[in-house]
C-alpha cells in the first residue's frame, strides 16, 4: 500500500531511524546529567554517552576522536568553520575561496565576512556543476588562508573533486573546508585520505535527529585553529561553549553508526530505483538531467522539464509527491534556483526543474507510482499551457 504524499525530498531532510531514536529516549529523562557535570554519576553518565557517540562518528569519517566538535547543524557548522577560520588566521591573510554553488549557510556566511572586511573569490562551475581546477589555483593569493568547496551539491548531487582540491591546497599551503552534509553517510569519505583540515555536517540528513551536527577540526598535519563564535563555559575544547545537547549526540552517533554497517547495500538498492526512475523520466520529450552523471550521489536526481509551467507542475504533484522544486514557489514570480543558474541553464530550464531525493525507505513501487505521475502531470501541463496560449 502507497502511503501518500510519497517522501521524495529526502536532500532536505530523513526521517529519524526508528533504531536511532530508541538510542535517544533515555537521555530525555533517566540520564539527564549535564555532560559537564564532573562530580556526580548523573553527570558522568551523560559524559560517557558523549564519549561513545565522538567515537562512532569519528569512525564514519576516518577522524580522531579529539577531532569531532558537536554544534546544532551543518548552518552553525559552517559558519564557525569561516568566521572561526577568518579570525583565527586574520595575521595571516584575509581571503577566502568559495564557490557560486554552496548551500546557502556557507554563501551568506561568506557575504557577512565580506562586509567585515575579508575578500572572498566566488568560482564559478561548468555546465556540469563541477568547479575547474585551474582557475580554483589561480585564485589563491598569498593573503587566501581558506578555500570552502562542498563535497556533494544539495541540488544536484554533484560530487567536487574533492582529493584534487585538498591537494592543490595543501600545495599551495592554504586550509581546506568542505560542507559535507550531503555526503556524509552517504558515500564512503574518509578526511585523511580525502586531505580535508575541517567539514561540516548534520545528524538530519542520515535518519538522524534535527539541530544536532558536527565539525571536524583537524588536529595535526596541520593542527587547525578555529576561534570560538559564541563565548561562554568553554565546552568543546573551547570551539564551542554551550551545555551539550546529549540525547541529539547520541542520536547522531547512532545515526553515523548505521551508516557506516549499511551505507553499502543501502546505496546500492537506492541507486538502482534512482536510476530506474531518471532512466524512465528522461524518456519524457524535453527532459535533461542537471549535474554530472557519473561524479554524482546514488540518490539523487535532478530533471528538467522544458515548457512545463513550474508552478502547475508542481500544484498538480505536491498532493501525491513530496519534492523539491529549482524554483522558489512561494512567490507569484518564482526565482530558478542559483545553482542551475550558475551551471548555466536559462530560466526556461531552470525554473521547470525537479530534485527526486531518495532515501533508504523508498520502495519500488512508490518509484513506478512517481514515474507514471510525473510523466503524465508534465505532458498535461504542456498542453494545458498550449490551449491557454491559442484562447
Ligand atoms: C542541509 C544542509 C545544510 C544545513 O544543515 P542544517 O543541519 O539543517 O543546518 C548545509 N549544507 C548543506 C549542503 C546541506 O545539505
Amino acid at each position: 500500500m502507497l502511503k501518500f504524499p510519497i517522501y521524495l525530498d529526502h536532500n532536505a531532510t530523513t526521517p529519524c531511524d526508528p533504531r536511532v531514536l530508541e538510542e535517544m529516549i533515555p537521555y530525555f529523562a533517566n540520564f539527564f546529567g549535564n555532560a559537564a557535570s564532573r562530580n556526580h554519576p548523573y553527570g558522568w553518565q551523560a559524559a560517557e554517552a558523549v564519549k561513545f557517540a565522538r567515537e562512532q562518528v569519528a569512525a564514519l569519517v576516518h577522524a580522531d576522536p579529539a577531532e569531532i566538535i558537536f554544534t546544532s547543524g551543518a548552518t552553525e557548522s559552517d559558519n564557525l568553520a569561516l568566521k572561526g577560520v577568518a579570525d583565527a588566521y586574520a595575521a595571516r591573510g584575509n581571503h577566502i575561496i568559495t564557490v557560486a554553488t554552496e548551500h546557502k549557510a556557507v554563501l551568506d556566511t561568506c557575504r557577512h565576512l565580506e562586509k567585515t572586511g575579508t575578500d572572498i573569490s566566488w568560482l564559478s562551475v561548468k555546465p556540469d556543476g563541477l568547479i575547474d581546477l585551474n582557475e580554483m589555483e589561480k585564485a589563491i593569493r598569498p593573503q587566501t588562508i581558506l578555500i570552502a568547496v562542498m563535497y556533494a551539491n544539495n541540488e544536484t548531487g554533484v560530487i567536487q573533486p574533492v582529493h584534487a582540491i585538498s591537494e592543490i591546497a595543501k600545495r599551495r599551503g592554504v586550509l581546506f573546508f568542505t560542507d559535507a552534509a550531503q555526503a556524509v553517510g552517504k558515500i564512503p569519505l574518509d578526511v585523511i585520505s580525502d586531505g580535508i583540515d575541517i567539514m561540516a555536517f548534520s545528524a538530519h540528513k542520515i535518519y538522524g535527529p534535527k539541530g544536532v551536527g558536527a565539525l571536524y577540526v583537524r588536529r595535526k598535519n596541520p593542527r587547525v585553529r578555529i576561534t570560538a563564535q559564541m563565548d561562554g563555559g568553554g565546552h568543546e575544547r573551547g570551539m564551542r561553549s554551550g551545555t551539550l545537547n546529549v540525547p541529539g549526540i547520541v542520536g547522531l552517533g547512532k545515526a553515523c553508526e548505521i551508516c557506516l554497517n549499511e551505507m553499502e547495500s543501502d546505496n546500492r538498492r537506492i541507486k538502482t530505483l534512482r536510476d530506474k526512475l531518471e532512466n524512465a523520466l528522461l524518456n519524457v520529450e524535453g527532459a535533461v538531467l542537471n549535474g554530472n552523471k557519473l561524479h554524482r550521489l546514488p540518490q539523487v536526481s535532478n530533471i528538467s522539464f522544458r515548457n512545463a509551467d513550474e508552478n502547475a507542475l508542481m500544484i498538480s504533484l505536491s498532493k501525491e509527491i513530496a519534492l523539491s522544486s529549482g524554483s522558489a514557489c512561494t512567490s507569484a514570480n518564482p526565482e530558478p534556483s542559483y545553482v542551475l543558474k550558475a551551471m548555466g541553464l536559462e530560466d526556461e530550464l531552470a525554473k521547470p526543474s525537479l530534485r527526486f531525493g531518495l532515501g533508504k525507505y523508498s520502495t519500488a513501487e512508490e518509484i513506478d507510482f512517481t514515474v507514471d505521475r510525473v510523466g503524465a502531470v508534465v505532458r498535461k501541463v504542456r498542453e494545458e499551457f498550449e490551449t491557454n496560449m491559442k484562447m
